[in-house]
């Protein structure tokens, strides 16, 4: 009898429902990067573009790995220099791109969103998430400090049936429940591990089981716990461009060495330390997460389809 073939070293599949692999920090090593990922079970890769500047590249990376699902957004931190015609451009990569979904877009009221008028963070933000309700798209959804501002206008511009990406959520478990009713995901990467541990706890068990999803967001938000080491990106810090592309994180050094580098295989380590706090099995939170990311992005035109059993 024919034998089944080697199951990869681990026995769960897992969707990065939010990273950034045309980063240039790590674009060169992506290829690898996604073989050794998938090898330890990572199936998905939700790679976000953040400006005009990196669209191509979603795209053009979207294409020659079958694994990535491209999302376009202009990233609230890039409002300032975006071109006076940036909302066609972003059209046209929507129309070119019919398995896209929306994302980074966001409101940011951290150190470096300060610096940014934040009427335009609103304004461009307002545009993207009308984008995506016109294309019935799931959108990704930077919010750093700023989630009275995100609810407000999540409850004037919703609700969003194709699904709202809260990635990297930090937010308070009082604001999970007025979130989730307007169609919002809550998604957990390796910041977590810098919130209380009671707090983390806390907000994660306010987030109803269907609404929870891991990511990475490599290369930014590496996990630091003090008992876990995790592997280098093999890459060398001679990247130009290393502080204007560090997004998400307000504390980082701009000085980026191999060390502080994200990468997808490290979601691992995030859904160890989610399961750990939720107190649940990793396999049963890895296969929940993971039909949770395939179903909110299985929108039509998707390179996602639904599994059996989801409607
Ligand atoms: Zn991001």
């Amino acid at each position: 009898m024919a034998q089944a073939p080697a199951r990869a070293a681990s026995a769960v599949r897992l969707f990065d429902a939010h990273c950034h692999l045309q980063d240039p920090r790590v674009a060169p090593v992506a290829p690898a990067l996604i073989r050794a990922a998938a090898a330890s079970g990572v199936a998905r890769f939700a790679v976000n573009g953040t400006s005009e500047k990196d669209w191509h590249l979603v795209k053009r990376m979207a294409e020659d790995h079958p694994a990535v699902v491209p999302c376009f957004g202009l990233h609230p931190w890039w409002v300032p220099e975006r071109s006076p015609d940036w909302m066609d451009s972003l059209r046209r990569f929507f129309a070119e791109t019919p398995e896209a979904a929306v994302g980074e877009i966001g409101l940011d009221k951290g150190s470096r969103g300060r610096t940014i008028d934040f009427r335009e963070q609103v304004e461009v933000f307002w545009r993207q998430l009308e984008l995506a309700k016109e294309l019935e798209r799931p959108v990704s959804v930077h919010c750093v400090r700023a989630f009275g501002d995100l609810l407000e206008i999540l409850k004037q511009t919703g609700p969003f049936p194709a699904g709202v990406l809260l990635h990297s959520y930090l937010g308070s478990a009082d604001m999970v429940s007025g979130l989730a009713n307007l169609g919002c995901y809550f998604s957990l990467s390796g910041f977590l591990t810098g919130m209380k541990s009671t707090k983390a706890k806390q907000m994660l068990k306010s987030i109803p089981l269907d609404r929870i999803l891991l990511e990475t967001d490599a290369p930014d938000a590496l996990p630091k716990l003090d008992n876990v080491s995790v592997s280098p990106v093999p890459v060398h810090s001679s990247d130009a461009d290393t502080e204007k592309h560090h997004k998400d994180s307000e504390s980082q050094a701009a000085t980026a060495s191999n060390e502080s580098l994200n990468h997808p295989e490290n979601i691992h380590i995030v859904l160890k330390y989610v399961a750990s706090l939720l107190e649940m099995p990793e396999t049963e939170l890895a296969e929940l997460s993971y039909k949770n990311a395939n179903k909110l992005f299985s929108y039509p035109g998707s390179k996602v389809h639904p599994e059996a059993g989801d409607i």
